[in-house]
């Protein structure tokens, strides 16, 4: 194979989702694609500063000597493995970023020779990058099962943003999903390991005088595990490890692996697990917020925030002209910028009704039924609207 046709295999290989890397696609497990028949070399993606880039998404190597229960790439498993070397990849993206074609790159790998060993290759692929090719932009890597800290160290110096997947949120669930993979020592261990680098060393030692932003992973539904559970550690990790954000990826069965005959799982269970991430991470809801039920999962057919305002705001409506920011925000229809707007507005004069709610950007009838505008029930307007 030529480096081209490599780069097609790999990178064929990599799953691509609507609204992942890092807004558009999501990075996959350690090199898991659900949707294996993507030819694809790149892909639109927007950065957190809204910039927007072609990202390239692709695998070093998708031979790999661990048999996760979930993934395509597992040992043994009988399809067309491929392998770049370090200068191989890091000459071609180059020269596919000089021709325009990438702006960014996400690299992962298979695992080979142990997580030490290929995660060595990543960091040389990353070096060439940086050095040789003078490639000064978007930078995500894979921190492999395995890594060391010194390793750690170094993507974080090299990269925008290091990911380290946990696929499950527990020793016992990814116990299920891939048993040869060590929570704590291989995976957990690594993300506190960059949170201990940032609070040590500074920012200057790093690419481009920032620190790089930290996500993970899970397989939603892959072990058979609640969403409270994905929810706690992810709440946790926001917490405790500054994670910049949570992916979730619906599990899919993957045909000739142990778990090609579990069922999928709804892709609204992704979308309802990505809701509540947000709501514990930037709408101050803590786990007790959400609308769980009885078997800890979030209902699927109700958006988690109109849930809660349900049940705490419908009989409690706030009034929009006193309450604070950190209540506006938690009700539906009012995301950050429109609880700024509301307290700028209301600095000037009441709000006496929807249509002003509407002017500020708010989603006024999603909002009326949970607030009082001057004392008066907003949801009484709403035939009006
Ligand atoms: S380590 Fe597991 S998830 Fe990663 S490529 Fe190998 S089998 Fe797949």
């Amino acid at each position: 194979m030529d480096s081209l046709e490599t780069l097609k295999e790999l990178s064929s290989q990599m799953s691509f989702e609507a609204d992942g890397e890092p807004r558009l696609t999501s990075p996959a497990p350690a090199c898991f694609s659900p949707k294996e028949n993507s030819h694809a070399f790149t892909h639109p993606a927007q950065l957190p500063n809204g910039q927007k880039i072609v990202l390239l998404k692709t695998l070093l190597s998708s031979a790999c000597e661990r048999d996760c229960f979930y993934c395509p790439f597992r040992a043994g498993r009988d399809f067309r493995r491929a392998t770049f070397k370090p200068d191989e990849f890091a000459g071609l993206f180059s020269k596919m970023n000089r021709g325009g074609m990438a702006e960014g790159v996400f690299l992962s790998s298979g695992l080979a020779g142990g997580g030490v060993r290929t995660q060595d290759k990543l960091l040389d692929t990353a070096e060439l990058l940086r050095k040789k090719y003078q490639f000064r932009g978007y930078l995500h890597l894979k921190i492999m099962p395995g890594a060391e800290k010194d390793q750690v160290y170094r993507a974080m110096q090299l990269a925008d943003r290091v990911s380290v997947n946990l696929e499950a949120p527990s020793t016992e669930r990814l116990a299920k999903l891939a048993p040869h993979k060590i929570f704590f020592e291989e995976l957990l261990r690594s993300l506190k390991w960059v949170e201990e680098i940032r609070r040590t060393v500074p920012a200057y030692k790093f690419w481009n005088g920032r620190y790089p932003s930290t996500v993970t992973q899970f397989v939603a539904g892959g072990s058979d595990e609640s969403d409270l559970e994905l929810l706690s550690i992810t709440h946790w990790l926001n917490k405790n490890v500054r994670l910049k954000r949570a992916y979730f990826s619906a599990f899919h069965p993957i045909r000739d692996t142990p778990l090609e005959n579990k069922p999928a799982v709804d892709p609204m269970r992704e979308h309802r697990l990505y809701q509540a991430s947000f709501l514990l991470r930037d709408y101050g809801f803590d786990i007790e917020d959400l609308p769980f039920t009885n078997d800890s999962n979030l209902p699927l057919h109700t958006d988690p925030k109109q849930a809660w305002a349900e049940m705490n705001l419908l009989h409690q409506p706030l009034e929009l002209n006193k309450a604070e920011k950190r209540d506006l925000i938690k009700i539906p229809g009012i995301g950050i910028k429109g609880a700024e707007a509301i307290l700028y507005a209301r600095r000037n004069k009441k709000i006496r009704d929807l249509s002003s709610l509407k002017k500020l950007g708010i989603i006024a009838e999603r909002a009326a039924p949970y607030v009082l505008l001057d004392g008066r029930k907003a949801a009484t307007q709403l035939n009006m609207f």
